[in-house]
């Protein structure tokens, strides 16, 4: 290597390290993510969702550098036409009237509030949000969203807007999408997407979750995998190799969602699987690379997490985005024709 050519090297270094521009003025490796303060509403003391994780997730990533203030985009709450190409009227009126019985708010698992409310259709918007920026751009995420059992007439299991079948649903109307593909690895079937989308041919649902775990009753997507309890790494990967590509070719998806739910790490509360962190690193890195490799747009949404401390939950959510950022990178190295 001559000294320009070393000179430029470490120029490249020091650019992808400090700045979302390298040299040439090109954007490097960083991609927009969506994200509202009012993501995080209060909750009762001792409630077991991890609401915290939100903001704590964001500041980690800051201080990384994976993403920079300036990706940061923040939604408007979606309004009720939108949400109604999913949910029906009958239950957004609930919702916005503070209607819901008790046995409806005890299946939701969250008190409502107004704050939820709101909360729940800014995630949605924020899906939304990235789905479109993974379109014009090929990756982005939304710092909250996944919430994958709510069903088009109630929430269940923390759950109160599908905000992955919403965003689908409404870029399908304006004609953005013709097909998606959903990849869903919470540990929890995604039981109300799979319903939403049942008889829906343009749109294939993917969950790979615990057999044994919760919903109770499953729900049928185009793929379910289920996996027995205290499954680890290199059979939880195994079986996502050996079924994610077919997923990917057989949907002809214009877009996919990766639904990343990190509760299918070892000691999660809820989880019963028994993956390790470099597990789940090498989880994501395998469905960033399938997807983005087939030439899909990918939006990324969080799902469930549910490690003993929420800085601990915030941490495995961090890794799909430091493997978003490894991707960007390489691809971008790739193109420059630098190492
Ligand atoms: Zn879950």
């Amino acid at each position: 290597m001559d000294g320009d050519a070393a000179a430029e090297m470490l120029e490249r270094r020091w650019f992808a390290g400090h700045s979302t521009l390298d040299y040439r003025g090109a954007i490097l490796a960083r991609m927009k993510c969506s994200y509202s303060f009012d993501y995080e509403v209060a909750l009762p003391p001792g409630h077991p969702f991890p609401m915290s994780k939100y903001p704590l997730l964001k500041a980690q990533l800051l201080r990384e550098g994976i993403i920079a203030p300036t990706d940061l985009i923040e939604p408007e709450p979606l309004d009720i036409a939108t949400l109604e190409r999913v949910h029906t009227r009958a239950y957004l009126n609930k919702l916005g009237s503070a209607g819901l019985s008790a046995a409806e708010t005890r299946r939701l698992g969250i008190p409502w509030s107004d704050a939820l409310w709101r909360r729940s259709r800014l995630a949605s918007a924020g899906t939304l949000l990235a789905a479109r920026a993974a379109l014009d751009e090929g990756m982005a995420a939304n710092l909250a969203g996944g919430t994958h059992h709510a069903f088009a007439d109630h929430g269940e299991g923390f759950c109160v807007l599908n905000d992955v079948a919403i965003a689908v649903a409404q870029l399908r109307a304006e004609g953005a999408i013709a097909k998606a593909a959903i990849v869903d690895l919470d540990v929890h079937q995604g039981n109300g997407t799979a319903a939403i989308f049942e008889s829906e041919t343009e749109v294939y649902t993917f969950s790979m979750h615990g057999e044994r775990n919760y919903p109770s009753v499953k729900m049928r997507s185009n793929l379910d995998v289920p996996l027995r309890d205290g499954t680890g790494d290199a059979e939880y990967l195994e079986k996502l190799q050996q079924h994610l590509p077919g997923v990917i070719e057989r949907s002809q998806a214009d877009l996919a969602f990766y639904v990343a739910g990190v509760d299918v790490a070892a000691g999660d509360r809820y989880g019963r699987l028994a993956l390790t962190e470099e597990g789940i690193q090498k989880r994501d890195r395998l469905v960033i690379d399938t997807v983005r490799r087939h030439g899909v747009p990918l939006a990324i949404v969080l799902a469930g997490g549910y490690a003993p401390t929420r800085a601990r939950t915030a941490e495995l959510h961090a890794h799909v985005f430091r493997e978003a950022q490894a991707y960007e990178r390489n691809a971008a190295d790739s193109r420059s024709g630098a190492f």
